[in-house]
């Protein structure tokens, strides 16, 4: 690469602008995209961050200057996330604005919040004389009475207890002000979310680590000891301890003076999670969520910023955190699809977290019981370093797993979604008073199609992915854009017993409701737990036996702790088997075993039931067993043969306009220039999104393949160069997002 595109940051209004620079022979190498340089600027010399590079130049010959310097320096936090921005534009698209935006989110200043306090300013027998010509008048305010007694007490009040607790008026403080007794003095005060908390106080101990545990927190220690920064996966089973790994590694990296980011799915469903760590680190710790106010959320990052905490929890937005001196970032649940941004730019966490490590000489560490195969691959060829915790850290043991199919249930004429051996189970626990969860996976309802007689899906004959059913009549490939009619027949079996399978939770509440007139129910999803305690309701309800059934979608078997459910339902497993995408069966793998673990946390003969339309199914079959090594395996050897990541990578460009007809011609337009350009990539006429219309506007989109993620990135920047090309088609606006 010849060519640098540096972004000037000149004005403090952050504009998009960008100017290439040449590359000189002597930095060639050296300079990647978010690398920090000198550069020089009119009659000036100033830095700039490079967004990206290319062999093509774009400016007038004569007007080309040279980069003049890399800066290696250590950044300060702001430093550090402009360089991050240029990286995540250079390599997830959208604007540069857009990008700084995302990193910067703090640029508005929120006014601090004050705290007052009222000390007292006069000699205390002045006070006492006061307070004498006081208690001689007949009638005398009892406000001023007993403020000047606490003050006789103790000198220094806060204002909200004088006018909360002791209520005295605001008037009668400012009258003693005057006089001279009392000063007030206002003192800034960090608006702090977990003030809750903090006054809950609890006979919580640190446990003892197992051996497993403690040789991970060692072995990591000793290497960040002699300076190694690299990227950890912690494989280790649901309730195999890792949190408390986690901490022990923070505990380490903030004693040798850095501050951790740890990052966390979701905060509603992880409440368990912050409580220890607040328990364990005080006021060092604090969160970041999407229900906090500006204020809320500026303070903290404030607080990040001058040092007066040291680790922050929050989803992946969190990872922007101005703290200058991050010695480790924590990926909980890294697999989470909650990690990936859906605003623009469409960054991963896991990869912008190594990025920003990198610039800060931080590591990272990922966990999960069901890592992500991109990552299980990374540590299996030796980029990232693995720990395995295999066992749960207590004495409880996994659940045991049963697979019900649901053809044998059809045949046998039991079209309920409850399978009689699940009704059996549920009776069971019913009668012994204990309690159950059933899950309904809702993931991926988008239309598939298949066959509930022999549990065949219609795939695309080109993409070995579901085909979805559009409007009632036509089944499309939202890979390659294949289409053909909706069939009415299954071409396997034959059988009429052929659509798309539509359930809700409500639904199944009603069936349960049916079968078990007498059993108490609870229902969580997206209705019943809309407002800001809503989660915690639910779920504190159901952890005291307010109810003997919980049933749900994905948020019950996320994080929480219900150590008396000793039966987890879960009723379709299939949904998001067939969504259509490369990781369908990821997915369904990583839910399943979530499910399963929720049950039996404590120890009693739990059982999980899996009911299925396809019980061969490898990720059935191995979540089944507890069997990641077998799942992945079979899902890696896949993946290869069919060039999907981490073999081979993805380029959605997303092309949307109002106007159906010129989302068409940008289509046709830009399919055409990257076909000119398509060396080492394979690029797909323009279809459908799996949505082809959101809100009255058009959706198309460019899929482009390639074994390289370098040449996406290029391919990316030429789609972008080229809508903003003079002779490019007007109305329509393009959207990339790499690997989905
Ligand atoms: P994970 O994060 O892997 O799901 P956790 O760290 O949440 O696991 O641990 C699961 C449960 O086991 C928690 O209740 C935790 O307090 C407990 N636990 C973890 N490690 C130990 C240990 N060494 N000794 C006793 N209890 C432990
Ligand atoms: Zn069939
Ligand atoms: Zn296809």
């Amino acid at each position: 690469m010849h060519y640098a595109d540096v972004y000037v940051d000149v004005s403090a209004t952050r504009t998009d602008q960008s100017y290439q620079y040449l590359i000189p022979e002597e930095l060639s190498g050296m300079i990647v995209p978010g690398s920090r340089v000198r550069v020089p600027f009119g009659y000036r010399s100033v830095t700039g961050y490079v967004i990206g590079l290319s062999d093509e130049l774009q400016v007038d010959p004569e007007k080309l200057r040279d980069i003049e310097s890399v800066e290696n320096e250590a950044l300060g936090s702001d430093g550090q996330l402009l360089s991050l921005a240029a990286w995540m534009h250079a390599n997830y698209g959208g604007t540069m604005s857009q990008a700084l935006r995302c990193v910067l989110p703090s640029a508005k200043k929120q006014p601090p919040r004050l705290r007052k306090i009222i000390h007292l300013a006069a000699d205390r027998q002045v006070l006492s004389d006061e307070l004498a010509v006081l208690l001689k008048r007949s009638r005398h305010s009892l406000g001023r009475e007993r403020l000047i007694r606490e003050l006789l007490e103790s000198p220094d009040i806060p204002w909200d207890e004088a006018t909360g607790r002791l209520s005295v008026s605001s008037a009668v403080i400012r009258d003693l002000e005057k006089k001279g007794l009392i000063s007030i003095e206002s003192i800034r005060s960090y608006r702090d979310p977990l003030g809750r908390m903090r006054s809950s106080d609890s006979n919580w101990t640190i446990p003892t680590l197992n051996p497993a545990q403690r040789a991970i927190a060692n072995d990591f220690a000793g290497e960040f000891d002699s300076g190694i920064r690299r990227t950890y996966l912690i494989h280790g089973v649901t309730g195999s301890g890792k949190t408390e790994v986690y901490m022990e590694m923070m505990e380490h990296v903030i004693r040798q003076g850095r501050s951790v980011i740890f990052l966390i799915p979701e905060i509603a469903l992880t409440y368990q999670t912050v409580m220890r760590l607040y328990l364990r680190f005080s006021d060092k710790v604090s969160i970041l969520h999407s229900r906090m106010s500006p204020g809320e959320r500026y303070d903290q990052l404030e607080r990040a910023r001058s040092g007066d905490i040291r680790i922050i929890v929050g989803p992946r937005s969190a990872l922007f955190t101005p703290f200058s001196d991050i010695g480790l970032i924590i990926i909980d649940e890294e697999h989470e699809s909650s990690y990936k941004s859906e605003a623009i730019p469409r960054y991963h966490a896991r990869e912008t977290a190594i990025e920003r490590a990198r610039l800060s000489g931080a590591s990272v560490v990922l966990g999960s019981a069901t890592p992500a195969v991109e990552s299980y691959y990374e540590s299996e060829t030796g980029h990232y370093k693995r720990y395995d915790l295999p066992e749960r850290a207590t004495a409880s043991s996994l659940p045991d797993v049963e697979i019900v199919d649901l053809r044998a249930e059809l045949n046998a004429g039991n079209r309920s979604i409850i399978s009689r051996r699940l009704a059996a189970l549920l009776e069971e626990r019913l009668d012994r008073g204990e309690q159950s969860m059933l899950f309904l996976n809702r993931r991926g309802m988008a239309g598939f199609v298949s066959c509930r007689a022999c549990g065949e899906v219609i795939k695309c004959p080109h993409c070995d992915v579901s085909l979805s059913l559009h409007g009632s009549q036509r089944l499309v490939c939202h890979y390659c854009g294949y289409t053909q009619p909706m069939i009415n027949a299954c071409p396997k079996c034959g059988s009429k017993y052929i659509g798309t399978m539509k359930l809700g939770t409500e639904k199944v509440e009603s069936v349960i409701r049916d079968m078990f007139p007498k059993a108490r129910t609870l229902r969580m999803d997206a209705d019943t737990t809309k407002g800001r305690e809503g989660h915690s309701k639910i779920i504190e309800t159901f952890a005291d036996h307010g109810a003997d059934i919980l049933i749900g979608t994905q948020m019950i078997v996320k994080g929480h702790d219900f150590s008396d459910v000793s039966l987890m339902g879960i009723l379709t497993a299939d949904i998001s088997l067939n969504a259509s995408d490369h990781k369908s069966s990821e997915r369904t793998f990583q839910l399943l075993t979530q499910a399963c673990g929720r049950a039996g946390r404590r120890g009693q003969n739990a059982v999980a039931v899996i009911q299925t339309y396809q019980p061969e199914h490898f990720a059935v079959v191995s979540a089944a067993g507890g069997d990641y090594r077998g799942f992945y395996k079979r899902e890696i050897s896949y993946r290869k043969l069919l060039s999907y990541p981490p073999f081979g990578h993805i380029l959605f460009i997303e092309i949307t306009s109002k106007n159906k007809d010129q989302a068409e011609r940008m289509g046709r337009y830009l399919a055409e220039i990257l076909r000119s350009r398509s060396e080492n990539a394979q690029i797909s006429d323009p279809a459908d999104c799996s949505i082809a219309r959101i809100n009255d506007v058009y959706r198309k989109q460019i899929v482009i393949r390639s074994a390289s993620y370098a040449r996406l990135v290029e391919l990316k920047d030429i789609a972008d160069r080229a809508v903003r090309d003079d002779t490019a088609p007007r109305g329509a606006d393009i959207w990339f997002d790499f690997d989905q």
